[in-house]
């Protein structure tokens, strides 16, 4: 972990998303928790050097994010479609899945129950603990379940993965207007700060890169569909993104993978019957 300010301890160097937890002066508030129950195991005892847990806010529904809630006796709070996510999850793929993940993590997964979220926003909620206020603003784009959690007094944003900074942007489940939408609201924030969900911690400045690489990936996909390609040969021949960042760390060998998702969806995305716009 890393101190980022005075109250705010970062971790970015790990498999899985970024989190933090902030230090009030009336106990500790964890924002996001390790994929590796290992992990997470680690985290415990790093947070009670600093004090008592006594929230957990979840950014986001990807296990990446919430996976480590479990080994937290704490509740979590995060946009209502998360805990919806979580509560619909196949606990015993998600189980098999993360226990591949290292030699250490079966064994910390026997009785797995994912912690989910008990109390819930939908556009957005305050949470004030000790001399320390939450402000969780929902920004639906990455997936319709992003929030971002703006630390007021620390001016930290931890923005989650409507930010892959400088690493493979996931567009699986995106919306991609929607994202553009909310990485002008990030933009509108006076919190300077960035956490974002993957990559090193950044600012405001990042946001025409993360937004130009949305646009990018959308005309890419257009073209295909102008082309009168289909949707199995466009996933097959659009890997031209491939190599446009790295993948975040413990992602290797994911990109082809990630890349077909990111075309399958915007494809899906960009094909989709709307109403028709109100002829002027
Ligand atoms: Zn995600």
């Amino acid at each position: 972990m890393r101190q980022l300010t005075k109250n705010v301890f970062v971790e970015t160097q790990i498999r899985g998303c970024n989190h933090g937890f902030v230090v009030t002066s009336d106990g500790i508030v964890l924002i996001d928790t390790p994929h590796k129950p290992s992990d997470a195991v680690k985290l415990k005892t790093e947070i009670a050097k600093y004090g008592t847990l006594r929230y957990i806010i979840n950014t986001e529904p990807h296990g990446d994010h919430w996976t480590g809630n479990a080994f937290f006796d704490v509740p979590v709070i995060a946009q209502e479609g998360v805990r919806q996510r979580i509560l619909a999850t196949d606990v015993k793929a998600h189980v098999a899945r993360v226990g591949g993940f290292g030699p250490l993590e079966p064994s910390l997964l026997v009785g797995y129950r994912p912690n989910a979220p008990i109390i819930t926003f939908k556009s957005g909620m305050t949470l004030h603990v000790g001399e320390h206020t939450f402000e969780m603003i929902h920004m639906p784009g990455h997936t319709a379940f992003q929030a971002a959690i703006c630390v007021k007094e620390e001016g930290v944003v931890f923005t989650s993965d409507n930010i892959f900074h400088k690493v493979q942007t996931w567009l699986q489940e995106a919306n991609p207007d929607q994202w553009l939408d909310s990485l002008e609201l990030l933009r509108e924030l006076k919190e300077e700060i960035f956490v974002p969900g993957h990559g090193d911690i950044c600012g405001k400045s990042y946001l025409n890169e993360q937004a130009d690489f949305i646009r990018e990936w959308k005309s890419y996909v257009l073209q295909a569909v102008d082309l009168g390609m289909g949707r199995a040969e466009a996933v097959d021949r659009l890997t031209a993104m491939t190599q446009r960042y790295p993948m975040d760390i413990g992602q290797d060998g994911m990109a082809p993978g990630v890349m077909k998702m990111n075309v399958a969806n915007l494809y899906d995305f960009l094909t989709a019957p709307r109403a028709l716009a109100p002829v002027p």
